[in-house]
């Protein structure tokens, strides 16, 4: 179940569901789901900010936020169109609710990813959280929205100014929410305590330079209150100033080092692999790896900026994988790729094991040798990994490999 699913990982990522206060009249509910939903009080009924992943999880977190700050919803505001910030809306929209606004790209992007891209969706989000045989949103309760814009907009209510406005970084769709009166801004996903996803391995890039510019936008706004739609509140003008630099810092280190290393013709692993954050942004708690990673940053410069051709004319119209494995397994054998696989397990090189018996199973699937390497690699991979999604594609790959092991009657 869904519910009990992104509670279980709220609860893992952030500690026991709760609610704090973030600002004047902002409350924001904890834990209760992978993401926070965001409640802004006014003297004419409060504003929800994000709704969390599933109905269940997201009900909770309204009857939570109801001691706090009472009162049906007078507006919900996606800030974007991941399921982990629209999936709850039918728990929170209410019959006092007049708009469900968003950006108006935010309607496309969920027809793709629920749409005509629904199958590739579910299947690669089914992968990132370990789970690839489960439907990853069974409990789904998103609410198309009824007032969208382009740029910005600006919603008068009790007394307050909600400021809307584009920020694209995350998704194209992103909107920030600033509310002058109080000096509360709630940058959604651009800003979250983990270096920043710019790059989910089974999506295309993210806008980079897009969302260096939408934290420099944050900056001039001179916020009071930071309100992320993940991890924790931040106040004081100085503090928020000091982490929205920083972040902003991470990225544009990460985009100029590409860059220079496409410039100077490295090849994109070796780049990903070598790209480092300096030792003050390294250690910065806002930037631990433990969501997106610099590896995948670095990719995504690369995905951005130069295409899918290398220069190298093997590269220019390639066979599908399988017939270019069929041929090497034929000259090396499937034993001995095998056999040179389990000695780099044994050199500690997990990587190497991997893409080597990667070459046995496009040819031969069941190939129980080169399954036995696949789990043995990708468990060791995953027990290294720091980002919760990393490990999750790891494990994937793991109960997949078993899967095809128990399949063929083999032992793990
Ligand atoms: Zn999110």
């Amino acid at each position: 179940m869904a519910d009990i699913s992104a509670a279980r990982t709220g609860r893992r990522l952030f500690g026991e569901p709760r609610v704090e206060e973030a600002g004047p009249g902002v409350h924001v509910a904890r834990a209760f789901d992978l993401g926070n939903v965001i409640k802004i009080a006014t003297r004419e009924g409060p504003v929800i900010v994000d709704t969390a992943s599933a109905r269940a999880s997201a009900a909770a977190a309204r009857d939570a936020l109801a001691e706090a700050s009472p009162g049906e919803p007078r507006y919900v505001v996606y800030t974007h169109c991941h399921n982990d910030h629209t999936s709850g809306a039918v728990a929170l929209v209410a019959d006092a609710t007049a708009e469900v606004v968003a950006h108006a790209a935010l309607p496309a992007l969920t027809e793709r990813d629920h749409g005509c891209l629904g199958a590739w969706t579910a299947r690669h989000r089914a992968h990132q959280r370990g789970r690839p045989s489960e439907d990853p949103f069974p409990d789904r309760g998103y609410v198309p929205p009824t007032t969208t814009f382009e740029r910005e907009l600006d919603i008068e209510v009790g007394g307050l100014t909600l400021h809307l406005e584009h920020t694209e970084g995350e998704t194209r769709d992103h909107l920030l929410v600033w509310v002058p009166e109080t000096r509360v801004l709630l940058p959604g996903d651009l800003v979250y305590p983990a270096f920043p996803n710019l790059s989910t391995p089974a999506v295309g890039p993210r806008p980079i330079p897009g969302w260096i510019r939408s934290i420099e936008r944050f900056l001039e706004l001179g916020a009071e209150h930071l309100v992320p739609s993940h991890g924790p509140p931040v106040s004081g003008a100085e503090a928020v100033t000091e982490v929205l630099t920083t972040y902003r810092d991470a990225i544009q280190h990460v985009w100029d080092a590409a860059l220079r290393a496409i410039d100077e013709g490295v090849e994109v692993n070796e780049a990903a692999r070598s790209i480092r954050l300096p030792e003050r942004l390294r250690a910065h708690p806002w930037l631990r790896e433990v969501y997106g990673t610099v590896n995948w940053g670095v990719r995504a410069v690369y995905d951005l900026v130069t295409g899918w051709y290398d220069l190298s004319p093997a590269s220019l119209d390639p066979h599908p994988r399988a017939r270019r494995d069929a041929a090497i397994v034929e000259v090396a054998s499937a034993d001995r790729l095998v056999e040179r696989a389990t000695a780099a397990l044994e050199d500690d090189d997990p990587q190497l094991a991997l893409e080597l018996a990667d070459v046995v199973l496009r040819t031969d699937p069941h190939h129980v040798g080169a399954n036995r390497v696949t789990a043995d690699a990708c468990r060791r991979l995953r027990d290294r990994s720091t980002s919760i999604n990393q490990r999750g594609f790891y494990h994937s790959g793991l109960v997949r490999a078993r899967e095809r092991l128990a399949a063929a009657g083999a032992a793990p």
